[in-house]
Protein backbone atom coordinates (compact mmCIF):
# COMPACT_ATOMS: atom_id res chain seq x y z
CA UNK A 1 0.00 0.00 0.00
CA UNK A 2 1.13 3.54 -0.78
CA UNK A 3 0.87 5.16 2.29
CA UNK A 4 1.39 9.04 0.72
CA UNK A 5 -1.93 8.45 -0.65
CA UNK A 6 -3.34 6.78 2.35
CA UNK A 7 -2.75 9.49 4.76
CA UNK A 8 -5.89 11.01 6.23
CA UNK A 9 -8.34 12.88 3.62
CA UNK A 10 -10.21 15.63 5.49
CA UNK A 11 -12.89 17.21 3.02
CA UNK A 12 -14.65 19.84 2.61
CA UNK A 13 -18.08 19.24 0.85
CA UNK A 14 -19.57 22.81 -0.07
CA UNK A 15 -22.86 21.74 -2.13
CA UNK A 16 -25.23 24.56 -2.73
CA UNK A 17 -23.20 27.29 -0.32
CA UNK A 18 -20.58 30.13 -1.63
CA UNK A 19 -20.17 32.08 -4.54
CA UNK A 20 -17.07 33.61 -5.55
CA UNK A 21 -16.73 36.22 -3.27
CA UNK A 22 -17.35 34.18 -0.08
CA UNK A 23 -15.32 31.40 -0.91
CA UNK A 24 -12.36 34.35 -1.71
CA UNK A 25 -13.37 35.37 2.12
CA UNK A 26 -13.39 32.11 3.28
CA UNK A 27 -9.62 31.50 2.04
CA UNK A 28 -8.30 34.63 3.48
CA UNK A 29 -9.01 33.16 7.11
CA UNK A 30 -8.91 29.41 6.56
CA UNK A 31 -5.15 29.51 5.36
CA UNK A 32 -4.27 32.03 8.26
CA UNK A 33 -5.32 28.95 10.51
CA UNK A 34 -4.29 25.91 8.87
CA UNK A 35 -0.78 26.11 7.36
CA UNK A 36 0.01 23.51 5.17
CA UNK A 37 0.46 20.06 6.24
CA UNK A 38 3.14 17.11 4.76
CA UNK A 39 0.93 14.29 6.34
CA UNK A 40 -2.61 15.09 5.37
CA UNK A 41 -4.22 15.97 2.18
CA UNK A 42 -7.04 18.46 2.43
CA UNK A 43 -9.67 18.77 -0.18
CA UNK A 44 -12.67 21.39 -1.11
CA UNK A 45 -15.44 20.76 -3.08
CA UNK A 46 -16.51 23.99 -3.93
CA UNK A 47 -19.89 24.93 -6.47
CA UNK A 48 -18.82 24.28 -9.72
CA UNK A 49 -19.37 28.22 -9.68
CA UNK A 50 -16.95 29.24 -7.64
CA UNK A 51 -14.13 26.88 -8.85
CA UNK A 52 -11.84 29.68 -10.41
CA UNK A 53 -12.32 32.01 -7.83
CA UNK A 54 -10.97 28.86 -5.16
CA UNK A 55 -7.95 28.20 -7.51
CA UNK A 56 -6.78 32.01 -7.52
CA UNK A 57 -7.42 33.07 -4.16
CA UNK A 58 -5.29 30.06 -2.81
CA UNK A 59 -2.17 31.48 -4.31
CA UNK A 60 0.22 29.44 -3.49
CA UNK A 61 -1.30 26.84 -1.75
CA UNK A 62 -1.56 23.94 -3.64
CA UNK A 63 -2.05 21.78 -0.86
CA UNK A 64 -5.63 23.20 -0.64
CA UNK A 65 -7.02 20.14 -3.52
CA UNK A 66 -10.00 20.70 -5.27
CA UNK A 67 -12.58 19.06 -6.83
CA UNK A 68 -15.79 18.79 -8.65
CA UNK A 69 -19.02 17.67 -6.68
CA UNK A 70 -20.59 16.08 -9.49
CA UNK A 71 -20.31 15.22 -12.66
CA UNK A 72 -22.34 13.76 -16.12
CA UNK A 73 -21.81 9.97 -17.30
CA UNK A 74 -21.33 11.43 -20.60
CA UNK A 75 -17.76 13.38 -21.84
CA UNK A 76 -19.52 16.06 -23.49
CA UNK A 77 -23.60 16.96 -25.36
CA UNK A 78 -26.40 18.75 -25.10
CA UNK A 79 -26.94 18.48 -21.39
CA UNK A 80 -27.98 21.83 -19.84
CA UNK A 81 -26.29 23.13 -16.51
CA UNK A 82 -23.86 19.79 -16.52
CA UNK A 83 -20.28 19.39 -16.15
CA UNK A 84 -18.21 17.01 -17.43
CA UNK A 85 -15.08 14.65 -15.62
CA UNK A 86 -13.22 15.94 -18.59
CA UNK A 87 -14.31 19.53 -18.24
CA UNK A 88 -13.26 19.49 -14.48
CA UNK A 89 -9.75 17.74 -15.29
CA UNK A 90 -9.40 20.44 -18.03
CA UNK A 91 -9.55 23.12 -15.11
CA UNK A 92 -6.70 21.19 -13.54
CA UNK A 93 -9.00 19.35 -10.87
CA UNK A 94 -7.33 16.44 -9.14
CA UNK A 95 -10.64 14.96 -7.49
CA UNK A 96 -14.38 14.13 -7.68
CA UNK A 97 -17.43 13.16 -5.66
CA UNK A 98 -19.83 10.28 -7.63
CA UNK A 99 -22.95 9.16 -5.51
CA UNK A 100 -23.40 11.57 -3.08
CA UNK A 101 -26.80 10.62 -1.07
CA UNK A 102 -28.30 14.76 -1.90
CA UNK A 103 -27.47 13.66 -5.71
CA UNK A 104 -29.35 10.23 -5.29
CA UNK A 105 -32.09 11.72 -2.56
CA UNK A 106 -32.93 15.14 -5.59
CA UNK A 107 -31.54 14.15 -9.06
CA UNK A 108 -32.48 10.15 -8.55
CA UNK A 109 -28.48 9.30 -9.26
CA UNK A 110 -28.89 5.60 -9.47
CA UNK A 111 -26.47 2.91 -9.10
CA UNK A 112 -25.77 1.79 -12.49
CA UNK A 113 -25.33 6.05 -13.23
CA UNK A 114 -22.70 6.44 -10.27
CA UNK A 115 -20.74 3.58 -11.61
CA UNK A 116 -20.74 6.02 -14.55
CA UNK A 117 -19.66 8.30 -13.20
CA UNK A 118 -16.90 7.10 -11.63
CA UNK A 119 -15.80 5.23 -14.34
CA UNK A 120 -15.55 8.76 -15.82
CA UNK A 121 -13.70 10.33 -13.18
CA UNK A 122 -11.32 7.59 -13.29
CA UNK A 123 -11.01 8.39 -16.97
CA UNK A 124 -10.38 11.54 -17.09
CA UNK A 125 -7.68 11.15 -14.04
CA UNK A 126 -9.80 12.23 -11.69
CA UNK A 127 -9.15 10.56 -7.73
CA UNK A 128 -12.95 9.54 -7.00
CA UNK A 129 -14.78 9.67 -4.14
CA UNK A 130 -17.29 7.21 -4.16
CA UNK A 131 -20.20 7.87 -1.35
CA UNK A 132 -22.51 5.09 0.27
CA UNK A 133 -24.97 4.61 3.21
CA UNK A 134 -27.58 3.65 4.22
CA UNK A 135 -30.60 5.86 5.56
CA UNK A 136 -32.16 5.32 9.01
CA UNK A 137 -35.38 3.30 7.75
CA UNK A 138 -32.65 0.52 5.94
CA UNK A 139 -30.35 0.53 9.40
CA UNK A 140 -33.62 -0.22 11.27
CA UNK A 141 -34.65 -3.36 8.67
CA UNK A 142 -31.08 -4.30 9.32
CA UNK A 143 -30.43 -3.96 5.94
CA UNK A 144 -27.13 -2.17 6.17
CA UNK A 145 -24.88 -4.97 4.52
CA UNK A 146 -27.48 -4.89 2.18
CA UNK A 147 -27.83 -1.40 1.17
CA UNK A 148 -23.83 -1.28 1.26
CA UNK A 149 -23.12 -4.30 -1.10
CA UNK A 150 -25.53 -3.18 -3.53
CA UNK A 151 -24.36 0.57 -3.80
CA UNK A 152 -20.70 -1.01 -3.33
CA UNK A 153 -20.94 -3.98 -5.87
CA UNK A 154 -22.55 -2.32 -8.75
CA UNK A 155 -19.77 0.32 -8.95
CA UNK A 156 -17.40 -2.96 -8.96
CA UNK A 157 -19.11 -4.74 -11.75
CA UNK A 158 -18.47 -1.29 -14.14
CA UNK A 159 -15.22 -0.86 -12.86
CA UNK A 160 -14.47 -4.64 -13.67
CA UNK A 161 -15.63 -4.24 -17.67
CA UNK A 162 -13.15 -0.89 -17.77
CA UNK A 163 -10.21 -2.12 -16.29
CA UNK A 164 -9.80 0.70 -13.85
CA UNK A 165 -6.26 0.81 -12.05
CA UNK A 166 -5.20 0.48 -8.49
CA UNK A 167 -7.35 0.48 -5.12
CA UNK A 168 -5.06 3.08 -4.11
CA UNK A 169 -6.06 5.54 -6.46
CA UNK A 170 -9.94 5.30 -5.18
CA UNK A 171 -12.00 6.78 -1.74
CA UNK A 172 -14.67 5.70 -0.37
CA UNK A 173 -16.95 7.63 2.04
CA UNK A 174 -19.31 6.10 4.34
CA UNK A 175 -22.29 8.54 4.74
CA UNK A 176 -25.40 7.05 6.66
CA UNK A 177 -28.11 9.29 5.30
CA UNK A 178 -29.27 9.42 8.59
CA UNK A 179 -25.79 11.75 9.77
CA UNK A 180 -26.33 14.13 7.03
CA UNK A 181 -26.66 17.57 8.35
CA UNK A 182 -28.90 16.11 11.26
CA UNK A 183 -26.51 16.99 13.74
CA UNK A 184 -26.56 13.13 14.40
CA UNK A 185 -23.50 11.49 14.05
CA UNK A 186 -22.91 7.73 14.03
CA UNK A 187 -20.61 6.72 17.06
CA UNK A 188 -16.57 5.65 16.20
CA UNK A 189 -17.97 2.18 16.70
CA UNK A 190 -20.83 2.48 13.97
CA UNK A 191 -17.75 4.09 12.08
CA UNK A 192 -15.83 1.12 12.32
CA UNK A 193 -18.56 -1.55 11.48
CA UNK A 194 -19.42 0.18 8.73
CA UNK A 195 -15.77 1.03 7.26
CA UNK A 196 -15.47 -3.35 8.01
CA UNK A 197 -17.82 -4.05 6.21
CA UNK A 198 -17.32 -1.68 3.11
CA UNK A 199 -13.53 -3.45 3.28
CA UNK A 200 -15.20 -6.85 3.29
CA UNK A 201 -17.09 -6.43 0.55
CA UNK A 202 -14.53 -5.01 -1.68
CA UNK A 203 -11.90 -8.17 -0.49
CA UNK A 204 -15.09 -10.30 -2.17
CA UNK A 205 -13.67 -8.90 -5.72
CA UNK A 206 -10.88 -6.89 -5.50
CA UNK A 207 -7.25 -7.98 -4.67
CA UNK A 208 -5.99 -4.85 -3.26
CA UNK A 209 -8.68 -3.57 -1.69
CA UNK A 210 -6.96 -3.19 2.00
CA UNK A 211 -5.20 0.09 -0.03
CA UNK A 212 -8.39 2.02 -0.64
CA UNK A 213 -8.85 4.46 1.78
CA UNK A 214 -12.13 4.85 3.14
CA UNK A 215 -13.78 8.51 4.90
CA UNK A 216 -17.27 9.08 7.36
CA UNK A 217 -19.26 11.36 6.87
CA UNK A 218 -22.12 12.75 8.57
CA UNK A 219 -22.30 15.94 11.06
CA UNK A 220 -18.67 15.68 11.61
CA UNK A 221 -17.65 18.45 13.77
CA UNK A 222 -14.69 19.79 15.54
CA UNK A 223 -15.61 18.17 18.94
CA UNK A 224 -15.90 14.61 17.47
CA UNK A 225 -13.22 14.60 14.92
CA UNK A 226 -10.63 12.97 17.03
CA UNK A 227 -12.57 10.47 18.15
CA UNK A 228 -13.68 9.32 14.90
CA UNK A 229 -10.42 9.57 13.20
CA UNK A 230 -9.25 7.59 15.53
CA UNK A 231 -11.86 5.05 15.03
CA UNK A 232 -10.66 1.73 13.35
CA UNK A 233 -10.51 1.74 9.36
CA UNK A 234 -11.45 5.37 9.23
CA UNK A 235 -8.93 7.30 6.83
CA UNK A 236 -10.30 10.83 7.12
CA UNK A 237 -13.58 12.32 6.60
CA UNK A 238 -16.18 14.06 4.24
CA UNK A 239 -17.34 17.52 6.23
CA UNK A 240 -20.78 19.30 4.63
CA UNK A 241 -21.88 21.53 7.48
CA UNK A 242 -18.74 22.31 9.88
CA UNK A 243 -16.71 22.59 7.07
CA UNK A 244 -18.46 26.04 5.69
CA UNK A 245 -17.16 27.92 8.66
CA UNK A 246 -13.57 28.88 8.33
CA UNK A 247 -12.59 28.50 12.03
CA UNK A 248 -14.58 25.17 12.51
CA UNK A 249 -12.76 23.47 9.49
CA UNK A 250 -9.54 24.56 10.53
CA UNK A 251 -10.23 22.75 13.90
CA UNK A 252 -11.16 19.63 11.92
CA UNK A 253 -8.54 19.60 9.50
CA UNK A 254 -5.43 20.38 12.75
CA UNK A 255 -6.86 17.28 14.51
CA UNK A 256 -4.96 14.55 15.56
CA UNK A 257 -4.55 11.83 13.50
CA UNK A 258 -2.63 8.51 14.75
CA UNK A 259 -3.61 6.51 11.86
C1 LIG B 1 -22.11 15.58 3.48
O1 LIG B 1 -23.00 16.18 2.91
O2 LIG B 1 -21.31 14.90 2.83
C2 LIG B 1 -22.04 15.69 4.94
C3 LIG B 1 -21.34 14.80 5.57
O3 LIG B 1 -22.75 16.72 5.52
P1 LIG B 1 -22.77 17.12 7.10
O4 LIG B 1 -21.34 17.15 7.57
O5 LIG B 1 -23.42 18.48 7.13
O6 LIG B 1 -23.56 16.08 7.79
Amino acid sequence: MNEAVRQPVLAANWKMFKGPETTRTFLDRFMELYPAHSDRSVVFFPAAISISAFLAARSGRDDLEVGIQDVHTEVEGAHTGAVSAAMAAEAKLGWGLAGHSERRQEFGDEDAGVGAKLGRLLEAGLRPILCVGETLEERRAGLLEEVLSRQVESVLDGLAASGSGPWSDKVLAYEPVWAIGTGETATPRDAAEAHGLIREILSRRAADEQAATILYGGSVKPDNIEALLAAEGVNGVLVGGASLDPDSFAQICLARSDR
